[in-house]
């Protein structure tokens, strides 16, 4: 932890007003901080030691997420954690895109997301129709991340209509989505930078468009049909990254707001001394210890194979909306010097606003806790 912790501090944080200025990390740079963590051993902790990768334990692995949420989004990414779908890679995919991003010489990012299908992920209309060997995709994606930087996407579409038992606005018919590995270049496959976001500077997201994009049979990542499957195994990891990452966030800005309370006076005496602001810091502080014990849960019951959907649902929507809560309250006891840019409270306060979002807003987390307790009663 302690080599991640300093990585994070010497390699990282000082970068992070170039970044926040120019919305995007130079190449150069990027290369050279992928370089140096590949070095350090920290590349890809989210994969077994087998296949190159930290093979890092759950609990273990919340805590690197952690030390790299200090930072900011754009700069703690170039420390790969390559997506957990590329696990189904088989044959020559191995050697084409599962070993490479584990090095660190390719790059991924994932695709699902649609202007009509958000939250709705089963309601994409991106459609790949098999021609021969080869399947044909047609569609678009938008939000995509890191869709500029990496070297191919992990893009999910229609491949069939199944038949499910309880389907009622339905009619009992579904789509089967099945996942495809495409390479940046291929012909019919373009990426274009989206509308820019308050969160996360320098962490672009992207449009795709698929337009008669032909990709070979080999190109099917997994079984045809079982895409979503593959998603929803994926998007628990996911939301515990992001549970964990907002963990780290949450302790730099209680640490920046502990220290300004503590030195700035008013009225004779330090504001942290008067309750309205003492108070506010130590609910923060719970807060935040309450988030990092329900993630470490959850990560903990990963590792053994007994993680719900409900278990990484609730450290997601806790951590989340913690982490908003307390960015928000940073703010108040910074005072104007809160809001102003050359502090990193200010970014802290406006990259939290997205955390409660992506992977699942916090309305579809509270739907798949609820969920799961109705089903347990039948109803
Ligand atoms: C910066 C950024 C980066 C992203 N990166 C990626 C990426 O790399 N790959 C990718 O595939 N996607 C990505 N996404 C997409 C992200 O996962 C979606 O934005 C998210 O799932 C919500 O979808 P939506 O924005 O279309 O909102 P909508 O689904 O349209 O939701 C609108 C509102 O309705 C609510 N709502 C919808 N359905 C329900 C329901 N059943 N019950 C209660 N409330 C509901 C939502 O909670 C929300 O408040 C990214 C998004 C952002 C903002």
């Amino acid at each position: 932890m302690a080599t991640v912790r300093d990585f994070v501090r010497k390699e990282l944080v000082p970068h992070e007003d170039l970044v926040e200025r120019l919305d995007e990390v130079p190449k150069e740079l990027a290369a050279q901080i992928r370089g140096r963590a590949i070095a350090a051993g920290l590349y890809a902790p989210n994969f077994p030691a087998e296949l190159g990768g930290g093979g890092l334990d759950g609990p273990s692995l919340t805590l690197v997420e952690r030390e790299l949420g200090w930072t900011s989004y754009a700069l703690q990414w170039l420390i790969a954690r390559p997506s957990n779908i590329l696990r189904a890679c088989a044959g020559d995919q191995v050697q084409a895109y599962l070993l490479p991003v584990i090095r660190g010489e390719r790059v991924d990012c994932l695709a699902m997301t649609e202007p009509n299908a958000g939250s709705d992920v089963r309601s994409m209309t991106t459609r790949a129709t098999r021609d021969g060997g080869d399947w044909v995709l047609n569609g678009a994606k938008h939000f995509i991340s890191y869709a500029d930087v990496a070297d191919f996407v992990i893009v999910f579409a229609v491949t069939d209509t199944e038949q499910t038992a309880a389907e009622p606005t339905t009619g009992g018919k579904r789509s089967a989505i099945s996942a495809f590995l495409v390479d940046h270049g291929t012909p019919g496959f373009t990426v274009s930078r989206g509308p820019s976001s308050v969160s996360h500077r320098g962490y672009h997201h992207c449009e795709l468009s698929f337009a008669g994009c032909r990709v070979p049979g080999s190109a099917l990542l997994g079984e045809q049909g079982r895409g979503f499957d593959l998603l929803s195994e994926w998007l628990g990891a996911s939301r515990l990254t992001v549970a964990a990452t907002s963990v780290g966030r949450a302790r730099r800005v209680l640490d920046l707001a502990a220290d300004w309370a503590a030195r700035r006076q008013q009225f004779g005496q330090p504001v942290g001394r008067f309750q309205g602001t003492g108070f506010k810091l130590a609910d923060m502080a719970t807060e935040l210890e309450a988030a990092e014990l329900l993630t470490l849960r959850a990560a903990w019951k990963l590792s053994h194979g007994a993680m719900t959907d409900s278990d990484a649902a609730m450290a997601k929507l806790f951590a989340s909306e913690m982490l908003g809560r307390l960015t928000d309250q940073a703010v108040q006891i910074f005072g104007g010097t809160g809001l102003m840019s050359e502090f990193p409270v200010e970014r802290f306060w406006r990259d939290a606003r997205v955390e409660r979002i992506w992977d699942g807003t916090s309305e579809i987390q509270r739907h798949i806790i609820s969920r799961a307790m109705l089903r347990e009663r039948g109803a």
